[in-house]
């Protein structure tokens, strides 16, 4: 009973506000328009249960309304719609061991000694991490291991657990091995508890009513399984992706070096997640065919990290090689971009960088800023552009009439100031507050 008293005691105010909806009139000191990539100064939100009633000018909120809606008085910060990562794996944590060439190690650890329940355990909370930092939606692909991504969805959906609205994979479709290079043969059956390994074409449609039936929302296959070294065929991903759009599933594929995503793109994929090494005339025919790239690029904090876990005799050296590295990634980001694709934020999320949940995420959009993005169309990559991939375009992502209410709000300079991104204020998902 003691215990139940302090845990109370210590819960912070914002778990008990979550529980309520209501009418709120949130007046914004700026306000970011995901569609047109404007701040605009002097706006207010009205919020009717959980959804959005009303985007306009403070001056035309009525006497009436100011009766009617409670206020929330955000106008010292800048309000934007919650943010969306499109690329997590709540449910995952690499551990960086230095000097570490082994890179299968990790995977194997965490199947053979965490286990789901501990995974789905660790995923709640980052899930509670990621939604008070802002990100109110995301999109988790895979390395969930039996399905514990939609358990988590569920526990959240129920208000067991605080977290985002979870878009999830299930299990990833991949070749022979999954991501476990260097497992010995006897040892390879537990591939299977992480991964789906497609052994057909036919196979591919059999594994995607697989995990549509256990509740997957999109399919997550691997045009190549970097750091393995098999790859799907085009013939097995045209099977799945036509059976997926069948469906009304999004498909969306791993593929790292240009011939995965060239052949990716030919099966006709919806999203290409990675994309690291991409020549121009494939980015030429994801813009003509609609695919989507999201760009799993750190920023500068989150590789230095990287490098002094990895290398902490001498750090140096190795963050001038992943330095020169982020500059590949930026040109490519840049070059999609004068090519038409549309770029969708998402940070692939799952190194333990030894920083607080969910800034990697937050630093993901740094990066692209880093990268030479204007700070408008980073935030666009993590709204309107990420809500498309979510298959939300209709729901999230945008602040007007008839959307979700999940609205932030971050600190003023944000249109000038890219780090504001990690100081939140206020988090509101579904109408209801999380974060004051
Ligand atoms: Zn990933």
């Amino acid at each position: 009973m003691r215990n139940i008293l302090l845990f109370l005691l210590m819960t912070p105010c914002h778990f008990i506000l979550a529980q309520t909806n209501g009418n709120y009139l949130i007046r914004a000191g700026s306000l970011f328009d995901s569609e047109t990539g404007q701040f605009r100064d002097g706006m207010a939100i009205l919020v009717n249960d959980n959804k959005i009633a009303a985007v306009k000018s403070s001056k035309d909120v009525s006497q009436q309304e100011q009766k009617d809606y409670q206020l929330i008085d955000l106008s010292e910060y800048t309000v934007l719609p919650g943010l969306i990562d499109a690329h997590t794996h709540l449910l995952n944590r690499e551990i960086v061991y230095p000097q570490n060439e082994f890179s299968g190690l990790d995977m194997v650890r965490t199947l053979m000694l965490d286990g789901d329940a501990y995974r789905a355990i660790y995923g709640a909370a980052r899930a509670r991490a990621y939604v008070e930092a802002g990100i109110t939606s995301v999109q988790d692909l895979g390395n969930s291991g039996e399905f514990a991504d939609i358990a988590l969805r569920r526990a959240i959906h129920e208000g067991l657990v605080i977290g985002p609205r979870m878009r999830c994979a299930g299990k990833g479709l991949s070749s022979q091995g999954g991501q476990l290079p260097g497992l010995i043969y006897k040892y390879q059956p537990i591939v299977n508890d992480e991964y789906r390994i497609i052994k057909s074409p036919d196979d591919g449609v059999q594994a995607v009513r697989e995990n549509v039936t256990q509740g997957a929302d999109v399919i997550k296959i691997y045009s190549n399984n970097t750091p393995n070294n098999t790859s799907l065929s085009i013939e097995e991903m045209q099977a799945i992706v036509r059976e997926a759009h069948r469906l009304h599933r999004r498909v969306t594929a791993h593929a790292t070096d240009n011939q995965a995503v060239y052949n990716a793109v030919v099966a006709g994929v919806d999203g290409i997640e990675h994309g690291y090494d991409v020549a121009d005339s494939t980015l030429e025919l994801m813009a003509k065919k609609g695919v989507v790239l999201v760009p799993t690029d750190g920023d500068s904090v989150t590789f230095t990290q990287y490098a002094k876990l990895a290398s902490p005799e001498d750090p140096k050296s190795m963050i001038a090689e992943i330095m020169a590295y982020r500059r590949h990634l930026g040109d490519r980001l840049r070059r999609a971009i004068q090519k038409g694709v549309t770029i969708v934020a998402g940070s692939d999320d799952y190194v333990d960088f030894k920083m607080p949940f969910a800034e990697p995420s937050k630093r993901t959009l740094i990066g692209y800023h880093e990268s030479g993005v204007p700070i408008a169309q980073v935030l666009q990559f993590a709204t309107i552009n990420a809500s498309r991939q979510l298959n939300w375009a209709d729901r999230v992502g945008v602040l007007k009439p008839g959307y979700l209410a999940d609205i932030i709000a971050v600190d003023r300079d944000l249109d000038k100031n890219i780090d504001a991104i990690l100081h939140v204020h206020f988090v509101m998902k579904d109408g209801k507050v999380v974060v004051k």
